[in-house]
């Protein structure tokens, strides 16, 4: 992601970052003009997301420029109807993951500490909860586990009433791939930036939403 200092790094452009990094994101195009075309989304199995992006789109769901359940005929209408609400340079289409636990990861440099890693609970109650641990990097296996565990809603990871464990493994391959030994803390160009939600599942992790803070 070289040159795009001192611009917006949109989402899909962090996505395709995490992906080549190994991180799992879903698949998705981006789409981009006055009457976006979305044939390409037509390789995508649905039910499908929809998203717009722009200079101004920081917290998309709070000025109704995420759409989710979709189908492809529904890509059109529900682009318009974001249109005519706020600015907006493009769309992202991606596949709907699977509902699961939503984790928050971030990776943010103290000026005084320097990298830190965090995990915890994510999604809407986030902000609320404000269940997450710190590290600094590198963390090793050890500390992802504990970071996990450490977490006041750690039990919704291991199973909780009825619903199945989360892959756990995947969690923590995870952590270790933003912030364990040569991890993405090391990568400068991608400075500080948060996945919220990662959905984790009995099968996975997927991180859904993927934002660059600028620094
Ligand atoms: P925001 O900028 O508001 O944080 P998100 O990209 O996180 O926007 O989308 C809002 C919510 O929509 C997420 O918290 C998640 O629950 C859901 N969501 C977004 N993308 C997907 C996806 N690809 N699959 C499943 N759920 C998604
Ligand atoms: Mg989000």
């Amino acid at each position: 992601m070289d040159g795009h200092v001192g611009r917006h790094v949109y989402e899909h452009e962090v996505k395709a970052f995490l992906r080549e990094a190994g991180v799992p994101v879903p698949r998705g195009v981006t789409v981009s003009g006055p009457e976006p075309d979305f044939g390409p989304a037509r390789e995508l199995a649905g039910p499908l997301v929809l998203k717009a992006f722009g200079p101004g789109l920081v917290h998309k769901s709070e000025v109704g420029a995420v759409r989710v359940g979709l189908a492809y005929e529904d890509l059109g209408p529900a682009s318009a109807a974001m249109r005519a609400r706020t600015a907006v340079a493009g769309f992202l289409v991606e596949e709907q993951a699977a509902p699961g636990v939503e984790l928050i990861v971030g990776l943010t440099r103290d000026p005084g500490f320097g990298p830190v890693l965090l995990a915890g609970l994510g999604g809407v109650w986030a902000e609320a909860l404000r269940d997450t641990a710190l590290r600094l990097c590198p963390i090793s296996e050890a500390d992802a586990r504990r970071m996990l565990a450490s977490l006041r809603g750690s039990r919704l990871l291991y199973g909780h009433r009825g619903a199945p464990p989360v892959d756990v493994d995947a969690v923590v391959k995870l952590l270790m791939t933003v912030g364990g030994p040569g991890g993405l803390w090391e990568r400068l160009e991608l400075g500080e930036f948060e996945l919220n939600p990662v959905i984790a599942t009995s099968s996975g992790v997927i991180a859904v939403d993927a934002r660059h803070l600028p620094g």
